[in-house]
């Protein structure tokens, strides 16, 4: 098949949610693609910040296939080693003391809502149920994470929605305004991506979490996209000096493998009992082997890599005749400019560069090994797109 007919194949037999960029993809090598008739782009969404190490990595090929060769799946009436080497890992470089696998970030965020229920429950009585999220948020496409998204155009047409959730601007004053007795938890994420890569003020998040603590009230952050490196911190929240009680990641967790992880902490590592909570495929082994050597390698050099990175990439990209802001950390980028961003991302890909959007920003989120030239190529696109 060429990139043609399988364009014409997915728009008759795909339900339509999707708004596609007209290119198929055949193969790849870290953050360069080949479409069906050969022709090369430069990488810099990484599947939604998925692909830490780009496409085709040799030691992520080789740890997923190691395990394929092995058993590929037993259910979680069983226990597998990859699966507990993942969750020992992440306990380590976190400090969280239990892991609960899914595979997605929704998924995470459920199962973190989910644990912030419970711990209401037991310490505080069945009233203890409401979330405080941010306005602007995005916490997944389940009906309890597009309840717990601050966004109105996600409210639509598929409610009624799991109720107690209510959305804060993000200041004190914002959630102390949502704040009752009856809010067991306050989800953030540090740097809200969908939205528009939008940064939390660093006074505001360390006030929300001596805010959480005096009353008991968890805080969760979800590193769904700001998570493994991303951000050039472990997770972005390591970067405030704060300590959440629920941490959720996923997407560049499996390096293209589905995967979500709900972290607790030493407050609610016990809230979970038998039957609580479940999924047949969550922490299979073949993603948490994949996964154990995306974690690994996001060692101290590595994230620190990713943050001179991200320090090159602003400079340059604040030179651009009509970029208007560069937000952001690391490489998780947003860019505001006067022209709309999906004319610019569309006009990206015909000259060779993958770009994302987030509302009216572009976005970039490349994989966290792009080289300078991968960069210049990305900067230069950008240069000729939006200053023409
Ligand atoms: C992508 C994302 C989600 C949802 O993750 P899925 O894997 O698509 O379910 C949740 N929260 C944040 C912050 C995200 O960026």
């Amino acid at each position: 098949m060429d990139g043609k007919n399988i364009i014409e194949e997915d728009k008759q037999y795909i339900a339509g949610t999707y708004a596609r960029f007209p290119v198929a993809f055949r193969d790849g090598k870290g953050c360069r693609l080949y479409d069906y008739d050969g022709k090369e782009y430069i990488d810099c969404g990484s599947g939604i910040a998925v692909n830490v190490f780009g496409v085709n990595d040799e030691k992520w090929k080789k740890a997923v296939t190691d395990q394929l060769n092995c058993i590929q799946h037993t259910s979680n009436l069983f226990y597998t080693e990859p699966q507990a080497r993942l969750a020992k890992m992440l306990c380590e470089r976190t400090g969280a003391k239990k892991v609960f696998f899914g595979n997605s970030g929704a998924e995470a965020n459920e199962c973190a809502i989910k644990a912030a229920r419970k711990y209401g429950e037991t310490h505080y009585g069945p009233e203890r149920k409401q979330i405080i999220t941010l306005k602007d948020s995005f916490h997944g496409r389940t009906l309890a994470t597009l309840a717990a998204t601050g966004q109105d155009n996600f409210h639509r047409y598929f409610g009624p929605f799991p109720e107690g959730f209510s959305y804060a601007d993000p200041t004190i004053e914002g959630v102390k305004k949502c704040m009752t007795e009856n809010t067991c938890a306050v989800m953030i994420e540090c740097i809200q991506g969908e939205s528009g890569v939008n940064v939390l003020d660093g006074e505001f998040v360390r006030g929300l979490e001596k805010l959480c603590r005096e009353r008991d009230i968890l805080l969760i952050c979800d590193e769904v996209q700001t998570g493994n490196g991303r951000t050039g911190y472990l997770y972005s929240y390591m970067a405030y000096g704060i300590q959440p009680d629920i941490v959720t990641t996923a997407k560049g967790l499996g390096g293209g493998l589905p995967i979500g992880a709900c972290m607790l902490f030493e407050k609610c590592a016990d809230v979970f009992g038998y039957g609580d909570h479940g999924s047949t495929f969550g922490g299979n082994p073949v993603v948490c082997a994949g996964a154990c050597s995306i974690l690994e390698r996001l060692d101290d050099k590595l994230l620190e890599s990713v943050r001179e990175k991200g320090a090159y990439f602003k400079e340059q990209l604040s030179k651009i005749k009509g970029v208007k802001s560069v937000t952001g950390a690391g490489l998780m980028i947003g860019i505001e400019t006067d022209k709309p961003a999906a004319e610019i991302a569309a006009e990206c890909v015909k000259r060779g560069l993958l770009v994302l959007t987030a509302h009216s920003k572009v976005r970039l989120l490349p994989a966290l090994t792009i080289s300078k030239e991968e960069a210049d190529f990305a900067v230069r696109i950008l240069n000729e797109v939006i200053s023409r």
